[in-house]
């Protein structure tokens, strides 16, 4: 399976994968799980929001166990994010076949569409719809770079989007979800584990700050009648890594934008992006209290005019206690493995976005690098064995119950 995954949308000089939804990479991809699907004998369908299912047994029987993640990738990202949910749930279909398991409840894998938002701005489009976490119309008013539209986008990849929309009636029908992800950090490589269970998902938010000063020559203005917004939004970078680290969370200032943008000019305005997220919302709150109390200090000693404005937010994901329970008994029982590790993650996934309406878990498989979205990230085969054996133990037990 990596074989066959392994050239489709990815850039020559990067090394990395450009599978953006719908694109020419995407459609290849999805062909890919398509004869996946029917090269094992399972039932393929796609439902109204484009995401890909592969069943076994009847749909239409309830209770059944899903597993599945996506295929779509960020700019350059690597090749496990996303895909090894995909090709484990594949594999981990193989393994309990060998197995001979007898399968008491419908199985399927899924491939939900555009999981990053790379194209269209939004991440988990596909899951976000099904869920009703995502309008209607908003979806239908999304675009790319280029102004196609999302449903434009579809209809050229050959799908239709006259349909998309809540899909109560197919969650309905799910028992468990349980999505297998590379693992987004070092915790698993630290503790020496090669699985590990999710907790939860941290909540997140992006603020844009507003430094607004005064353009000026970068020659003649003498340093004390500078009203300098770039010093201010640099100090404020400091205070958002300081903040964070005092809490044990994480700030970053990944995107700014410069007026005028001119290497000789004093800017008039800095506008930085600032993503932060913590494990839970006290500690949250407080990180980002404490840098815009910060940049409003900074802004004042500069002469600098601050405007903060929260774009984006989401609560924290708590996943069912019960199913991460039964399913770090199934993995204790099933290994020698005494304690499997539970994490919580920063990433937002699929799950998180299904887990207000099906009972969601996650495994994390093991990368020893840490890194993800960028072509550096790994997990080595061992690992990745291991996290097919610890999906299928978790799906036979699961169909059991
Ligand atoms: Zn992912």
């Amino acid at each position: 399976m990596w074989r066959e995954l392994k050239p489709i949308g990815r850039h020559p000089d990067s090394g990395g994968y450009r599978r953006f939804a719908w694109s020419e990479a995407d459609i290849e991809c999805r062909a890919w799980f398509r004869a996946q699907a029917e090269g094992r004998g399972l039932a393929y369908e796609v439902d109204r929001n484009g995401n890909q299912w592969a069943w076994l047994g009847d749909p239409e029987a309830g209770d059944a166990v899903v597993t599945g993640s996506h295929l779509d990738s960020v700019p350059d990202g690597g090749a496990f994010d996303g895909p090894l949910g995909v090709v484990s749930s594949f594999a981990a279909l193989d393994e309990l076949r060998g197995r001979g398991v007898e399968f008491g409840k419908p199985l399927a894998i899924v491939n939900f569409g555009d999981e990053e938002g790379a194209r269209f701005g939004l991440a988990c489009v596909g899951s976000r719809l099904s869920a009703g976490q995502l309008g209607i119309e908003q979806a239908r008013r999304l675009t790319d770079a280029d102004g196609i539209s999302l449903p434009q986008a579809m209809e050229r990849a050959g799908y239709d989007p006259t349909a998309i929309g809540p899909d109560p009636e197919r969650l309905a029908r799910i028992g468990a979800f349980v999505e297998l992800h590379v693992e987004q950090g070092r915790a698993l490589d630290l503790s020496g584990d090669q699985v590990g269970i999710a907790s939860a998902i941290w909540p997140h938010g992006r603020w844009r700050f507003d430094f607004r000063g005064e353009a000026n020559h970068a020659g003649t203005t003498r340093l004390v009648d500078r009203r300098d917004p770039m010093l201010s939004y640099a100090e404020t970078v400091l205070a958002a890594r300081r903040e964070a680290r005092l809490a044990g969370a994480v700030a970053t200032f990944g995107k700014i934008s410069v007026e005028p943008n001119g290497v000789n000019a004093i800017p008039s305005l800095v506008r930085g992006w600032l993503d932060s997220r913590a494990a839970d919302q006290a500690t949250l709150d407080t990180v980002v209290t404490g840098i815009e109390k910060a940049a409003r200090e900074y802004a004042d000693a500069h002469g600098v005019e601050l405007d903060i404005v929260r774009e984006s937010f989401t609560p924290v994901v708590e996943f069912e206690h019960a199913l991460r329970d039964e399913i770090a008994r199934i993995l204790e029982g099933a290994s020698d493995c005494l304690k499997v590790p539970v994490l919580g993650t920063g990433a937002g996934h699929d799950a998180g976005i299904l887990s207000g309406s099906v009972p969601t878990a996650m495994l994390f498989v093991r990368n020893p690098t840490g890194v993800s979205h960028s072509p550096a990230e790994y997990a080595a085969e061992d690992d990745c064995v291991a996290g097919v054996i610890a999906l299928a133990d978790v799906l036979e037990g699961l169909t059991r119950r």
